[in-house]
C-alpha cells in the first residue's frame, strides 16, 4: 500500500510503498476513511530532532484518524469488519492509573506502551496510508449513527484537544462569562463550536487572517478581533471591560501568550494549547490576580466519546477540505503558509 512517511527529522514526508499491515492478537487493522493534517505535524517535521520526543522517524504520518474495521486479530470480539470507528490517538500502556481513567496522554508507564509518549503518526505508523494498524481494540471507538469517518477524523484531535481544555474550565464558563479563542484554524474553529455547544459563555475569536475570523463568525463567535497592536483593547471592549474568564491560546507564541495574559480576567484561566514555542514570564504582578496558567495535551478516551456524540448530533461540524495521498505534501505546505480554513483531511484513494 502507499503511505506518507516522515523518513527523517527536518524533512518533508514522502509517499512511498510499504507492506500492508497484519493484525496480531488483540490488534485491529482499519481502512482509513480520513486522516487530518494537524499543525503539530509541521512542528514535528520541521522543528523536532533527536531528544525532543522519545521517538524518531521513520513512521507514517497522521495522528487524527477514522475509518472502517478491515481485519481483526485473534481475540478481538466486540468489533465487526466494515464497522466505522475513530482512533483514540495517544497510546499508553492501558493499565496504569492514568490509562485506566482513559487519560493515555499521561500514561505513567510509557516503557510498556506501544511507543513511549506517542501513538500512530507520532513515532508509530499513522493514518496517512490506505490501512493502519491499531495495537489494541481498546483504542477504537465505534462511530455513533450520523457520523462518517471523514468528519470523525478531525474530531479525534482538532476537536478532542480543545474539548479537554474547555471542559477543564467549564466551572468558569457560566452565563455572563467570556471565552477568548486565539487562533481559529483546525483546533480553533472546533473550539468555537465546543464553547457554543457546551457553555453559555460569549465567545471572542482572535486570528491574524480575515478568513479565519469569517469562519469564527459563521460558527457562532459573538465577536471577532484581528490580531495586532489593537487586539488587547478590542478584546477588553468585547468583554465589557472585565477581561476573559477563559483564554484558550491555540497558537502559543510570545505574542499570543502576552495577549492572553493581558486580556485574562482576575481569577480566569489562561490555557496554552498551541506549541509555537513562545514563553510568558510569570511573577506576582505579571498576570491579573489568581489567574491560573496551564498547558493541556490532547484529551481522554471518555472525552472522545463525548466529542463523537456532539458530532453525531450535528453540534460539532468540522470544515473539511479533502485531498488524496498524492496531495498531502502540498496540503502541509498550504497549512504552513496559513492558507487552510478549518482542516485538510487526507482521504486515501480519493
Ligand atoms: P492551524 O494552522 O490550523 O491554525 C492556527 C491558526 O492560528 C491559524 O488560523 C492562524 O492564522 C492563527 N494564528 C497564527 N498566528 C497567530 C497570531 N499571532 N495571532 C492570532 N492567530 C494566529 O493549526 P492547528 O492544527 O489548529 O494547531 C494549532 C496549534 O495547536 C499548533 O501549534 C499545534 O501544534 C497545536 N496543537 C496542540 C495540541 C495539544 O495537545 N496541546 C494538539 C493539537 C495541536
Ligand atoms: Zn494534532
Ligand atoms: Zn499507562
Amino acid at each position: 500500500m502507499r503511505a506518507l512517511r516522515l523518513l527523517e527529522w527536518k524533512s518533508e514526508p514522502r509517499l512511498v510503498e510499504v507492506p500492508d499491515p497484519e493484525p496480531g492478537p488483540g490488534q485491529v487493522v482499519i481502512r482509513i476513511g480520513g486522516a487530518g493534517a494537524c499543525h503539530s505535524d509541521l512542528h514535528l517535521m520541521h522543528e523536532f530532532g533527536d531528544g525532543v520526543v522519545p521517538w524518531a522517524p521513520p513512521f507514517t504520518l497522521g495522528h487524527e484518524n477514522a475509518g472502517w474495521v478491515h481485519a481483526l486479530g485473534a481475540g478481538v470480539g466486540h468489533l465487526e469488519v466494515g464497522q466505522p470507528v475513530a482512533v483514540y490517538g495517544p497510546w499508553g500502556c492501558g493499565v496504569c492509573a492514568r490509562c485506566l481513567m482513559g487519560l493515555e496522554t499521561y500514561c505513567e508507564d510509557p516503557a510498556s506502551a506501544p511507543v513511549a509518549g506517542g501513538g500512530g503518526g507520532l513515532g508509530l505508523d499513522g493514518g496517512m496510508a490506505e490501512y493502519m494498524l491499531v495495537p489494541s481494540s481498546r483504542l477504537l471507538l465505534a462511530l455513533p449513527d450520523g457520523l462518517d469517518p471523514l468528519h470523525a477524523a478531525p474530531l479525534t484531535d482538532a476537536a478532542l484537544t480543545p474539548y479537554h481544555a474547555i471542559r477543564r474550565s467549564w466551572p468558569k464558563l457560566t452565563p455572563g462569562s467570556h471565552a477568548v479563542v486565539i487562533g481559529v484554524g483546525g483546533l480553533g474553529h472546533m473550539a468555537v463550536q465546543i464553547l457554543r455547544a457546551t457553555t453559555a459563555a460569549r465567545i471572542v475569536a482572535v486570528d491574524a487572517r480575515p478568513e479565519a475570523l469569517t469562519l469564527a463568525t459563521e460558527y457562532g463567535a459573538d465577536a471577532v478581533v484581528q490580531a495586532g497592536a489593537a487586539a488587547a483593547e478590542e478584546i477588553r471592549a468585547a468583554t465589557g471591560g472585565r477581561g476573559a474568564d477563559v483564554v484558550l491560546d491555540l497558537v502559543g507564541s510570545d505574542e499570543t501568550l502576552a495577549l492572553g495574559a493581558v486580556v485574562a480576567r482576575q481569577m480566569g484561566d489562561l490555557t496554552v494549547v498551541g506549541i509555537a514555542g513562545g514563553t510568558l514570564p510569570v511573577s506576582f504582578f505579571s498576570v491579573p490576580y489568581e489567574v491560573s496558567i496551564q498547558t493541556t495535551y490532547w484529551g481522554s478516551r471518555p472525552e472522545l466519546a463525548e466529542v463523537l456524540d456532539l458530532g453525531a448530533r450535528g453540534l460539532l461540524v468540522p470544515r473539511v477540505t479533502t485531498v488524496g495521498l498524492e496531495g498531502a505534501v502540498d496540503a502541509y505546505r498550504s497549512l504552513a503558509e496559513g492558507k487552510v480554513d478549518g482542516r485538510i483531511v487526507v482521504v486515501p484513494g480519493s
